[in-house]
């Protein structure tokens, strides 16, 4: 799978042979633009800041070099704690990460364990107690098992902060501090994250030695590698578009986003009724439920998964062809890092977003951070022309009536309403279907 031209292979890195057979078992043929500008430095020691999302190849471009030096100077695990850790927001993002150094790693004699909450702590205890040379793990979690003294941190030599932007909006930075702390001053540290607001920079300062920066910009390929679209519809039927839309033909595996949890649960039990397999991953299902959702949903096994912003961040599953916005995001960047799960390494695909009258400024303010129009699809069976028609009110641009503002590429390209070809392969628009109502008090609590 090749994710840009490129013309470095991954022999000029330098890696060492058991590393390479994994790779190339893998099928990468290239580095991935963030691998090439990072693997050398991090071969050297250098400290690194990263700006990168997940689906730009950034777990191999830390990855791959924490193994080479590991295995360069083996010791072996034991009592003495991890050599590398790797910390990072979410519990799928950690064990999709630990999975990465399971077969990077194959090849070699490392050994490495996970450690996140909202499972029970003994299996990670006696993994940590048997001796582990890369441990990747949730902040939480690790600081218990730091205090009930089941593991040490005063042998790390590479720390690696991913999705650090992310990590501060969770919440995190206390911990995060207090993590850092643990650790010898002498470490290598990276830090990756998708954003640098200033609250980041504060933090590369104090934690980074003269890192190197490198930068990918996904967000832009990303999105233009995605056919986006937004469909208008009155909130109380977003739940029969949802249906409508899955039934038509080319949906083989939908990840759709709610706002909340609850909302999550309710439209999972709305497509159950409507003989449509849909599970959810959100925080308050337990881990095991979570990871079980997505193994289904990775098997093919579900059609649908209905995710939150949060337990969604970092999810890598092959093959989704649509992500579905139930309900806009009111943040323009959730809606990027959403419709990216869709397009991975390389691959096309679609985003659908619902658009009530209460989210018409979201998506004026997501057309504005994408630079482009989203083409409106109006031949569905539940399109509300009142809501098309109504005035965007955006944070930065006041009232603004329709799409009066420079995208930057002429926005007739891409906007005028049903004038798309492709469109009904997404749908299988029965405009007899009945509606089925929820109050809007109801649909409102989401
Ligand atoms: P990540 O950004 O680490 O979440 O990686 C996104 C996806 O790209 C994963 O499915 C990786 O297996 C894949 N990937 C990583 N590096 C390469 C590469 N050099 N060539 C092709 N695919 C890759």
């Amino acid at each position: 799978m090749l994710m840009e031209s490129t013309t470095v292979g991954f022999d000029a890195l330098n890696l060492a042979e058991p590393i390479c057979r994994a790779v190339s078992g893998e099928k990468y043929d290239t580095p991935t633009p963030i691998q090439q500008q990072a693997i050398p430095h991090l071969l050297q020691g250098r400290d690194l800041l990263g700006c990168a999302q997940t689906g730009t190849g950034k777990t191999a471009a830390f990855a791959l070099p924490i193994l080479h030096r590991l295995s360069e100077k083996r010791q072996a695990p034991g009592s003495k704690g991890p050599r590398a850790l790797i910390l990072t927001p979410t519990r799928e993002l950690a064990s999709q990460i630990s999975d990465s150094f399971r077969v990077y790693g194959k090849h070699l004699s490392l050994k490495q364990a996970v450690v996140y909450g909202g499972v029970s702590p003994k299996p990670q205890i006696s993994a940590l107690r048997r001796g582990v040379d890369i441990l990747v793990a949730t902040p939480g979690r690790l600081i218990d098992l730091y205090n009930q003294r089941c593991l040490r941190l005063d042998q790390i030599e590479i720390f690696v902060l991913d999705e650090a932007d992310r990590m501060l909006d969770m919440g995190f930075l206390p911990d995060i501090k207090k993590i850092f702390a643990m650790t010898p001053d002498n470490r290598q540290s990276m830090m990756f994250s998708a954003t640098l607001p200033d609250d980041i920079l504060r933090l590369t300062k104090q934690f980074l030695n003269d890192p190197v920066k490198v930068s990918v910009n996904p967000p832009a390929s990303t999105v233009d590698r995605i056919d986006q679209r937004v469909l208008f519809v009155d909130r109380e039927n977003k739940g029969a578009l949802l249906e409508s839309v899955l039934q038509g033909d080319g949906i083989y595996r939908a990840l759709v986003f709610s706002r909340t949890k609850h909302g999550a649960n309710r439209i999972v039990k709305n497509l159950g009724k409507a003989k449509i397999k849909a599970d959810s991953i959100h925080g308050n299902k337990s881990q095991a439920a979570r990871m079980e959702a997505l193994k289904q949903f990775r098997a093919g096994k579900v059609q649908v998964l209905v995710a939150t912003d949060i337990a969604s961040r970092g999810l890598d599953v092959e093959g989704i062809t649509h992500v579905i916005n139930y309900e806009l995001p009111n943040e323009a960047e959730s809606y990027v890092h959403r419709i990216g799960r869709t397009a991975r390494a390389g691959a096309t695909g679609v985003a659908l977003s619902f658009c009530d009258a209460g989210e018409k400024g979201y998506l004026h303010n997501i057309e504005r951070t994408i630079n482009r129009l989203v083409t409106v699809v109006d031949d569905h069976p539940f399109h509300s022309a009142s809501i098309a028609a109504k005035p965007k009110r955006g944070s930065a641009g006041g009232n603004t009536s329709g799409r009066k503002f420079s995208y930057g590429r002429n926005s007739n390209s891409s906007a005028k309403p049903g004038k798309n070809q492709n469109r009904k392969k997404y749908f299988s628009a029965k405009p007899g279907k009945k509606v089925r109502s929820r109050s809007p008090r109801s649909a409102a609590s989401v």
